[in-house]
């Protein structure tokens, strides 16, 4: 009977993985889930981005559903702890995986999923990036579950009194699909992955000129908190790290674009000292800068 016990235990822990998430207390009816400063890989199994939830009263609004159906899972269960409501919406931030693939749990719940319209566009893959990156039993039950509620300049929910306002970045930024969700109750806006923190942030399928502009328009909110879709700084000046980041970077290619340096040259010279011990230097510096001189070589021309 014990060694019975013992292996359905093991083959338990085998089908599934512990994220050990801890609900972090942003206000008094705001917590978040903070990812880790890290790639996706085996060991994370995706929990580095940010998942949010906030307490409307009668309901709870999630902010990113996280990697996984198993983290989305286990994540409701830490919700129910502090109170036992139901999910009545989540809102996807943008079209990066490590930010919705949750969904596919949340719907189990009924909640309605709220997207940029841009997901309309997104194809359903074979295999998705966090599933080729990840352990095979921390992916399991995760499926590609995208909003049938799509933004197109903003969306306002009024739930148990408290209006939620859901707005479109309406150009490129970070992505095509940027959304940000302001509470004025809670003195709160939700930017997704125009603020990182504790780690650089990719230009890959963003604007360097439309994120900067987007960043610029969230400075003037009258808002407490600003809580990004990656690190652990959510008050005013959690917008500064990356504003300043992508500042410094596009005024060091301009200007050696402007003196007519080719791009291997600059990807070799931008290097942004000040940043090199920051988590993804390594890794996204040299493909920031490229990113950058394409982007304004292009609107030179
Ligand atoms: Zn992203």
């Amino acid at each position: 009977m014990k060694s019975f016990l013992l292996s359905i235990v093991l083959v338990n822990s085998l089908l599934s993985f512990d994220y050990k998430l801890q609900p972090e207390e942003v206000s008094k009816d705001v917590y978040c889930f903070f990812g880790l400063p890290e790639v996706m890989d085996e060991h994370n199994n995706g929990n580095m981005s940010n998942s949010c939830f906030v307490n409307l009263g009668n309901s709870y609004l999630v902010i990113d559903s996280g990697p996984t159906y198993q983290y989305a899972a286990q994540a409701y269960k830490k919700m129910k702890n502090l109170k036992n409501l139901p999910v009545s919406y989540v809102v996807d931030t943008h079209i990066h995986d490590d930010h919705w693939l949750g969904n596919s749990y949340y719907v189990t719940l009924g909640a309605k999923i709220i997207g940029s319209k841009a997901f309309k566009e997104l194809p359903i893959l074979d295999q998705t990036r966090m599933q080729r990156r990840i352990s095979p039993e921390a992916y399991k039950g995760t499926t590609q579950i995208f909003p049938t509620i799509f933004v197109n300049k903003e969306k306002v929910l009024e739930i148990n009194g408290k209006k939620v306002y859901i707005k479109s970045v309406n150009h490129k930024a970070h992505t095509n699909s940027d959304l940000y969700v302001y509470i004025p109750s809670e003195k709160i806006v939700f930017v997704g992955d125009l603020v990182f923190n504790q780690r650089l942030p990719s230009l890959r399928d963003g604007d360097i000129n439309g994120w900067l502009e987007a960043l610029k328009q969230i400075k003037k909110m009258s808002v407490t908190y600003i809580v990004g879709g990656h690190g652990t700084n959510i008050d005013k000046k959690a917008v500064d790290f990356t504003y300043n980041y992508l500042k410094t970077l596009k005024d060091e290619v301009k200007k050696r674009l402007e003196d007519g340096e080719d791009i291997a040259d600059v990807v070799n010279d931008v290097k942004m000292k000040k940043y090199k011990d920051i988590p993804f230097y390594d890794s996204i510096q040299r493909q920031n800068v490229e990113t950058t001189y394409r982007m304004l070589e292009w609107e030179d021309e």
